[in-house]
């Protein structure tokens, strides 16, 4: 079967990159192991429930962001915010507050990134961020196709250029008691709508390069003993499901999660190869970047671009 374009990998990235080429009438097709060749339609294949915390600053301190990036960051950051709403995509704008006591050049770093911030008692609260849920896509199995264009939304796609610019990160959350979105040392907890959900993570170094996405029980031994010492109540009863390929409204979950070298997602044609586009990398921050990434790509398929992509996030930056 022929079509215009198809998108593999069915995973955050590849449903917003999927819905939104299907909702501009493009006649698009996609894969993924886990549901085979799909086509836009009615029948809902997918009920992602997923929800997590969407960063105006990636998952850093801002001071440690604007270190790295400077104003590159800031630039980053605008695109960001300017597409953080959008249909599909329920955004809660609660604040993310993070628990530290440096807070002074965290809020110094914030007025340099154009971050909107406010001083608490525990630390600061980044006014821009909140939390989202991810949209649910409607679509029919189909068979097996080609397209003119090809857009790889997974990193673990056999596509060798990219072997070397993302990594497996294994991360894992176990539920906690109820708090408005706050990053503490351990990682970040947050609530959607009366729900609670708790969302840690253990340290890259034991995790990087890991292949299974099962909840670990030292890892979620490590995490409680994480949480309790931040002040926040692990709920030790709660279910903990196998396994998510991304965040997930389950309370408990782990998942292997793309990461690249340098941190930030790679959107855009592969060198070389302009009928082949990828959108991956997007580490533990997909909700924040997905919405101006996904909307990014899809215009540049349509030519309808209006938008610059910051070049810290094309594949050109690898040359
Ligand atoms: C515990 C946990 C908590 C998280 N919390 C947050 C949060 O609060 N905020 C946030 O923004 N992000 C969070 N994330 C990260 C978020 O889930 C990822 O950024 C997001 O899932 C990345 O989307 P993706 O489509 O690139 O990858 P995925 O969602 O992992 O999807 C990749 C897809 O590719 C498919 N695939 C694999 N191999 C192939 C192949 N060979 N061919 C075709 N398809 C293939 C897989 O089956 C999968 O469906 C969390 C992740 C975890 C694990």
């Amino acid at each position: 079967m022929q079509c215009d374009v198809v998108v593999i990998g069915l995973g955050l990235a590849g449903r917003a990159v999927f819905s939104r080429l299907a909702a501009r009438g493009v006649d698009v097709v996609g894969f993924d192991p886990r549901v085979g060749w799909v086509r836009p339609g009615a029948a809902p294949l997918f009920d992602t429930g997923a929800l997590g915390l969407l960063l105006p600053c990636h998952l850093e301190l801002p001071s440690r962001f604007w270190g790295a990036m400077g104003t590159a960051g800031a630039d980053l950051l605008a695109a960001i915010a300017a597409h953080r709403e959008r249909p599909g995509m329920a955004f809660e704008a609660t604040g993310v507050e993070w628990w530290t006591g440096e807070r002074a050049p965290e809020l110094e770093a914030c007025l340099r990134l154009g971050l909107r911030a406010e001083a608490t008692a525990r630390g600061f609260r980044l006014l821009d961020g909140g939390v989202v849920a991810a949209d649910t896509v409607g679509v029919s199995a189909s068979e097996p196709a080609e397209g003119e264009l090809t857009l790889i939304c997974t990193a673990f796609s056999g596509e060798h250029w990219l072997d070397d610019k993302v990594m497996p990160v294994r991360w894992q959350s176990i539920a906690v008691s109820a708090h408005h979105p706050v990053i503490s040392r351990g990682g970040s907890v947050f609530s959607v709508g009366g729900r609670l959900c708790g969302a840690r993570w253990a340290t890259p170094h034991m995790e990087v390069g890991e292949t299974v996405a099962e909840p670990s029980d030292v890892v979620t031994a490590m995490l409680e003993r994480l949480a309790v010492q931040d002040g926040i109540t692990p709920i030790p009863d709660a279910r903990v499901r196998g396994r998510s390929a991304g965040c997930s409204s389950d309370p408990g979950c782990a998942g292997i999660v793309a990461e690249s070298c340098d941190g930030l997602p790679i959107v855009g044609p592969l060198p070389g190869r302009p009928r082949v586009g990828v959108l991956t990398g997007l580490g533990v921050a997909g909700l924040t970047y997905l919405p101006f990434a996904a909307d990014w790509l899809v215009d540049s398929v349509l030519g309808a671009g209006s938008a610059r992509l910051p070049a810290c996030l094309g594949t050109a930056r690898f040359r």
